[in-house]
């Protein structure tokens, strides 16, 4: 099997001939979230502490507010999440509980950038392959690239990269990619 170039992607690298460049690679993204409730119920400080970090969040502020005109303080409680589904699921929960009344909520996510120069001349061209459907040899499963799985064994420094996601079997299809000089030749580019 053969993951072809898509004939209409090759196209010229703006940043070809410009030397190496910089690149900016994504480290860390940190994610926040604030709940502020009408009522946490029979809910004590402690409780809200708990339940929070059994949604891999980390409480760090816990305030009363009481703004002018209300009658009854607001709940406020800020903090950090391991991810935004974490932070979005903990938000669910709070909603469907019978006695607590959540007034507002938000999520926020930072992300933080490594720059790098990279040591490689960017190729002259850009391309892309089709999305190609490979089979698996053992039980016939048919699946993109992106769903084959990698395994390694404990025992040996034996792995495979094509392992079915269906029965396991490891190498479960041949494929390889295109040359892009193959293509550049039938193109009649260079
Ligand atoms: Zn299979």
């Amino acid at each position: 099997m053969i993951i072809r170039i898509k004939r209409n992607s090759v196209r010229k690298n703006p940043d070809y001939g410009k030397g190496p460049q910089s690149v900016f690679e994504q480290v860390r993204s940190d994610v926040t979230f604030f709940i502020s409730f009408l009522s946490i119920g029979s809910f004590k400080h402690q409780d809200l502490d708990k339940m929070i970090s059994k949604f891999e969040c980390r409480m760090t502020t816990f305030r009363m507010t009481l703004a002018p005109g209300d009658r009854l303080p607001v709940c406020e409680v800020e903090g950090y999440a391991y991810t935004p589904e974490h932070a979005q699921g903990l938000i669910d929960l709070f909603k469907s509980l019978a006695d607590v009344r959540v007034k507002d909520s938000r999520i926020d996510i930072k992300n933080h950038f490594a720059e790098y120069n990279s040591i490689f001349e960017p190729s002259k061209y850009l391309y892309e392959y089709e999305d190609t459907k490979v089979k698996c040899s053992a039980c016939g499963h048919e699946m993109s690239l992106g769903e084959l799985e990698s395994d390694y064994s404990d025992y040996d420094s034996d792995g495979s990269s094509s392992v079915c996601p269906k029965c396991d079997e490891w190498d479960c299809c041949e494929y390889e990619h295109e040359n892009i000089n193959d293509v550049l030749e039938e193109m009649g580019l260079e």
